[in-house]
């Protein structure tokens, strides 16, 4: 065999199977007609699927058995599988690894505060982007996740609060996060379509609102501003890390592409096209980059802007050598940020005795 032969006889990684989260209205209405049902059936199915967060279809009963069955073949193949399910604060931090079709393993994370539930989404299985603090990084990226694979973590999710399965009795979710595995604008066009998924009303989608959903990226710059043309407002989040590129580039990877004033350039046009205040993640990590003179630059740089800054305490990854922040270090880092007329919170760190988000949880189920 010759060398190049190689590559193209590689196993070409398969699609996940088509599923009724994949389609728009529309679309549906094309399978049921291609199966030869009435239109409507589509319909029909979609208001149990998504309005009333019904997915077994045997109690489907206002569509004719035959039916039933060939929408459920056609549109509902096993796109997720509980592997483990962790859960900590009280109940009220949920964390589920499943197993997809072809064995990849995903995350996602329900987490439950007295007014709100806020699901945290992967979509990738794995993640290319290589950034040495987080553990989802180290493994690389296995493969993009479907638009159907996205949206039904947080189906799954909604299901088990309209059962009343969650700790504080029946309820909805209320905002997504895009903070699971993987960076969601390298999956951009599977992302956008879980986000109209997740934004249309009931019964083609999850009726959402766009400003609690929050997209978290790297910083893939054309991919911004693509986001801001769409329509769509949801929350962007910039995970800077670093304030100056010498250190950014070892702490994102990709910075080494999309340079700190590009990347902030772009969220500040996202923000004037969207009026959507932007978030900027920071993760403290101990004497690398949580040094005053570093929060100083920081809040130049982000002074007089429609932003707002969260920090996060390090969440230590097996096998490294960084950590969170000291205390006294992270609060005069919060000064000086004020002290540029910066909003800035620390993040809570839920479920961080669980292994946190950031991949741990998968990792550790291989
Ligand atoms: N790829 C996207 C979204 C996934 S990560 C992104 O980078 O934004 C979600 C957030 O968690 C990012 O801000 C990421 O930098 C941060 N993160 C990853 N590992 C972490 C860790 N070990 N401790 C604290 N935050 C971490």
């Amino acid at each position: 065999m010759k060398p190049g032969e190689l590559v193209l006889t590689a196993p070409r990684a398969k699609k996940p199977p088509q599923h009724i989260s994949d389609l728009g209205h529309d679309q549906r209405r094309e399978v049921a007609s291609s199966l030869g049902l009435p239109a409507f059936r589509a319909d029909q199915m979609s208001r149990h699927w998504f309005g009333r967060l019904e997915d077994d279809p045997s109690t489907w009963t206002d569509i004719p058995l035959a039916a039933r069955e060939a929408l459920t073949a056609a549109l509902l193949p096993t796109l997720l599988v509980p592997v483990r399910s962790i859960d900590c604060d009280g109940g009220e931090t949920i964390k589920t690894v499943w197993k997809l079709f072809d064995g990849a393993l995903v995350e996602s994370v329900l987490m439950r505060y007295p007014d709100r539930v806020t699901m945290c989404v992967s979509s990738q299985a794995g993640c290319g982007m290589n950034c040495p603090f987080c553990a989802t990084g180290q493994g690389g990226l296995t493969r993009n996740m479907s638009t159907a694979e996205i949206v039904e973590q947080v189906l799954a999710g909604a299901r088990s609060l309209a059962r009343d399965e969650i700790v504080g009795g029946p309820g909805r979710v209320n905002n997504v996060v895009f903070m699971g595995m993987g960076e969601p604008l390298a999956n951009y066009n599977a992302v956008i379509g879980a986000v109209r998924r997740l934004t249309a009303k009931s019964p083609e989608g999850m009726g959402l609102s766009a400003r609690g959903i929050t997209m978290s990226t790297v910083g893939l710059v054309p991919r911004i501003h693509e986001l801001a043309d769409e329509g769509i407002p949801v929350t962007l989040a910039v995970s800077l890390h670093a304030p100056d590129d010498e250190l950014r580039d070892t702490l994102v990877p990709i910075n080494t592409r999309y340079k700190v004033g590009e990347v902030l350039e772009a969220a500040w046009s996202y923000a004037r096209k969207t009026h959507r205040r932007v978030s900027i993640e920071y993760a403290l990590i101990k004497d690398i980059n949580d040094q005053a003179w570093r929060a100083d630059l920081l809040g130049k740089l982000l002074k007089g802007r429609l932003v707002h800054v969260n920090l996060i305490p390090l969440n230590p990854t097996p096998g490294s050598q960084w950590t969170a922040s000291r205390k006294s270090d992270e609060r005069e880092f919060v000064r000086r940020l004020e002290a540029h007329g910066v909003a800035v919170t620390v993040r809570d760190t839920r479920g961080r005795e669980i292994d946190g988000a950031c991949g741990q949880l998968a990792a550790k189920s291989v």
